[in-house]
This record gives structure tokens, sequence and C-alpha cells, in this order.
């Protein structure tokens, strides 16, 4: 008998719905984001320098790493001219090692093969050493203001929560919906896409965070497919741990 397929679903996000979801966003992002010194450059090197060290690093952990390295190596020909010790010194504190290894090589590669300029292109950016889709995505719409998609775990549990709750965000299927997702999302420019962003990854780092969603003090629910069943949960919650009136009953309780 021939398998049954898993019926097809659809993640077209309406023009609409995303048009009001990003203002919401972006309302939000100029109001609560966080005063980040690579979000004071567009120069892609320093970009690189601080996506690589974000990967899998809390940002408090990476703020002092970030200006020391930039005062060491201010420029991709200091960088590429050091030699591997004096990268990894470095670098010595902040783990994954391999992230050191691969900008070396990049800067290495940059210098002598692409006359020190960092392609501005997704897909030019993924042939580097050590960039992936996202920080391709990312160096793309932070440093040169391009029209490009990123999606990090924070990201997608944004997107998943808001747009895609049946997605599993780990699984690669799922992550490439989500990716979809973030396309069809993007403002017409590529300045706005800077903000977009930012504001997306700001959202996933403040609020819509991996335990507990911070429903409370977020400017998407009106968005949210999640939020319903996360509001009835913490309401439920609320009435079981209210105290029991003298009947016994507790209050907020169904009386019927
Ligand atoms: S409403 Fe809650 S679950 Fe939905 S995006 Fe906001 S914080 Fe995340």
């Amino acid at each position: 008998m021939a398998k049954r397929r898993p019926p097809s679903i659809d993640l077209t996000v309406a023009p609409d719905a995303a048009m009001a979801f990003r203002r919401r966003l972006h309302g939000w992002f100029k109001k609560h984001s966080r005063d980040l010194p690579w979000r004071q450059t567009r120069d892609p090197y320093r970009i690189l320098v601080s996506e690589l060290m974000l990967q899998q690093t809390q940002v408090s952990r990476v703020l002092d790493f970030y200006r020391r390295f930039l005062d060491r190596f201010p420029d991709l020909y200091s960088l590429a001219d050091a030699r591997p010790k004096k990268v990894m010194d470095a670098w010595e504190g902040l783990g994954y090692y391999a992230r050191a290894r691969n900008l070396h090589a990049l800067a290495k590669h940059v210098t002598t093969e692409q006359d020190g300029v960092i392609p501005s292109e997704p897909i030019a950016l993924r042939a580097l050493p050590g960039v992936g889709a996202y920080t391709a995505g990312a160096v793309a719409s932070f440093a040169y203001e391009k029209r490009a998609a990123l999606v990090d775990t924070n990201v997608a549990r944004v997107l998943q929560r808001v747009f895609a709750p049946q997605l599993d965000p780990k699984s690669g299927p799922g992550l490439k919906q989500l990716w979809l997702i973030a396309e069809q999302l993007l403002p017409r420019t590529g300045k706005t896409t800077w903000t977009h962003n930012q504001a997306l990854m700001e959202l996933g780092a403040l609020v819509c965070t991996a335990r507990v969603p911070r429903c409370g003090i977020c400017p998407v629910t009106a968005d949210c497919a999640t939020f319903p069943r996360l509001e009835a949960a913490a309401a439920l919650a609320a009435t079981a741990d209210a105290p029991p009136t003298r009947k016994g009953k507790r209050r907020g309780a169904a009386t019927g």
C-alpha cells in the first residue's frame, strides 16, 4: 500500500499580516533596543567579528572580548598578518576556538584573494571560512544593508511561535520552512531590513525567550499564534494558585 503523505502546511504569510507584524516589531525595537557597539557600525569586518563572537555566546560575555580584539586587530589586514598564536591569545577565554581559526583564515583569504573586500552578497559570503547561512545574512544586512533574511536560534523560536507553532525549529525541514517565513517578512528596502533583522533578534533575546516567554511585555501578541494558548495556560495557573475562599472554593474558579 502506498505511504500516506503528511498533510501539507500552508505557511504563506499574507502581506497585510507581515506589514502589521513589522510595524509593531520595529516600533518596539526603536524604543527598547540595547545600545550595542556592533549596532553603531556598518564596517563589515567589525560586524563579522561580532557575529562570529556571538555564535553560542551571550552578549554580556562578548562585549569585552569584542573591544579588546578590535584594539589588537583593528582591521582585516592587521588580523591577516598576525601570527596564529596572537589570534588565539586574543580569543582566549571565549571558547569555541574554531571560530578564531576561521576568522583568521577568512582574513587571510579576503586580503590575498579579494583585495581586502568582504563580499556583500549572501551567496559569496557563504563561500568564506566559518560563514554559514545565518552569518551571511547578518553581514549582508547589517554591514551592507542588503535585503537579506537571517534565522538564528532566537529568530527561529520567534517565527515558529508567531507564525507556525506546528513546526519544529530544531529539525532540518522545520528550519527550512522558517527561513521561507523570514524571507516573506522582509521589508521592501535594505535599510529597513537592518532594523527588521536586529529587531527580530532582539525580541528573541529579551522577550520571546526560550524557557518562559515574556508575553506580558511583548509587542506582537496580536500577531502571535502561540499567545492564546500561553495566555489560557497562565490564566489556568493563576486560578489554581488563588487562595481558597471561606467555602473552600478557589477565587476565580468556575462556580457553576
Ligand atoms: S506573544 Fe509570547 S510567545 Fe508570542 S512572540 Fe510574544 S513573547 Fe513570544
